[in-house]
């Protein structure tokens, strides 16, 4: 899975980023390629792991990762296409779902592109960047649409949807905020919209905010308000704590993180806040040589989830012998669960559930 992080210039963008690259080099001893400067990478944090690890002693532990994608530079006039700023509409057009940090922290000597902290105005800043790429990209679809329909009447109905998208881009609403029955959600996602992406807007407040009562901070509110509108989810953070909390040792940022009365980081909150906005799972192998977590969609069924491991995995399927965590753990070993009855065999229309332990039985 892939998020970019978008926003304004001095917003605090770079200092998530650098938490979470600084975050990722913690967790030096998970495999992890170096890839791209503007690339970051994170375990997604699933204590279950380290309990299976506890009970299998493996040669490798490999957790689900995330990867962060720093996409600065995204300023009034990048849909215009001067400068780079094509290049940053394009990486956003890869990417999974979108983290935009909103600023949120008053701070006279951090110069505010526009002046002023205003984080409605910021939001519809760039908002309105990709609003123009998406309705010149609606416009091609609409042309071809209604070509198509002299043909085939059945394109009618998405030349007339998409022209209804159209009309709400142009009000400065996205297109994730237009409803959709599913069958026009479908043809909105064959577009490809950077306003329909799932979006997680990160508030980034200061640290005396941040601590204080949310429901008193206009900033905040203004952020929740547009989020609430939009279908999109409102993340709190201070990326100033994560900067300070991302180069620790476990214990240390436990302990720093109580001191504060935080049960966990900012970053594990965003990990946890994009699963759940992209219906994200996690199934779980385990074994002596390695135990793993891996990403699926929610409904994904078993030859599919298979297919994450190994493309034989799903064209060999046979069936899934599968135990849920919370079973393999009270009983205390699969040899144990599978007296007890409860390692089940299941077949090609089994659908996953989160915390399945598995082993796929295939053809070669
Ligand atoms: P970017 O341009 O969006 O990447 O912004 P930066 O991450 O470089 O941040 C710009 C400035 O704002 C830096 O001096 C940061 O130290 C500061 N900054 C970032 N986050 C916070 C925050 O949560 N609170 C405060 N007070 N300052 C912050």
């Amino acid at each position: 899975m892939k998020l970019g992080i978008v926003g304004l210039p001095n917003v605090g963008k770079s200092t998530l980023f650098n938490a979470i690259t600084n975050a990722g080099a913690q967790s030096a001893n998970y495999p992890f390629c170096t890839i791209e400067p503007n690339v970051g990478v994170v375990a997604v944090p699933d204590k279950r792991l380290d309990v299976l690890a506890d009970m299998y002693h493996p040669e490798k532990y490999t957790p689900a990762v995330i990867e962060f994608v720093d996409i600065a530079g995204l300023v009034r006039g990048a849909s215009k296409g001067e400068g780079l700023g094509n290049k940053f509409l394009a990486n956003i057009r890869e990417v999974d779902a979108v983290v935009h940090v909103v600023r949120c922290f008053e701070n006279d000597d951090i110069v505010h592109v526009d002046g002023s902290v205003d984080p409605k105005r910021d939001i519809e800043t760039i908002n309105l960047e990709l609003i123009f790429s998406d309705l010149e990209m609606l416009e091609r679809r609409i042309d071809k649409a209604k070509k198509l329909a002299k043909g085939d009447k059945s394109y009618l109905a998405e030349a007339e949807f998409l022209t209804r998208v159209a009309a709400e881009l142009e009000e400065g609403r996205p297109a994730r905020s237009v409803a959709c029955t599913p069958e026009e959600a479908e043809i909105l996602s064959s577009v490809a919209l950077l306003t329909n992406k799932p979006v997680i807007y990160a508030a980034n407040l200061s640290e005396n905010d941040f601590k204080g009562d949310l429901s008193d901070n206009p900033h905040y509110a203004a952020v929740e308000e547009i989020a609430k509108a939009e279908n999109a989810e409102v993340l709190p953070i201070c990326a100033e704590i994560e900067a300070e909390i991302s180069g620790m040792e476990p214990e240390e940022k436990a302990l720093f993180l109580s001191d504060m009365g935080l049960s966990d980081s900012g970053l594990d909150r965003l990990i946890r806040k994009s699963y759940h906005l992209l219906g994200l799972i996690s199934y779980l192998t385990a074994g002596p040589q390695e135990v793993r977590a891996w990403t699926i969609t929610n409904g994904t069924k078993a030859p599919q989830a298979a297919g994450k491991i190994h493309t034989d995995f799903e064209r060999g399927f046979i069936r899934a012998e599968i135990v849920s965590y919370d079973d393999l753990v009270a009983c205390g070993s699969m040899t144990a669960a599978k007296e007890k009855g409860l390692v089940r065999s299941e077949g090609k229309e089994y659908v996953m559930h989160d915390g399945d332990v598995v082993l796929f039985r295939f053809n070669v």
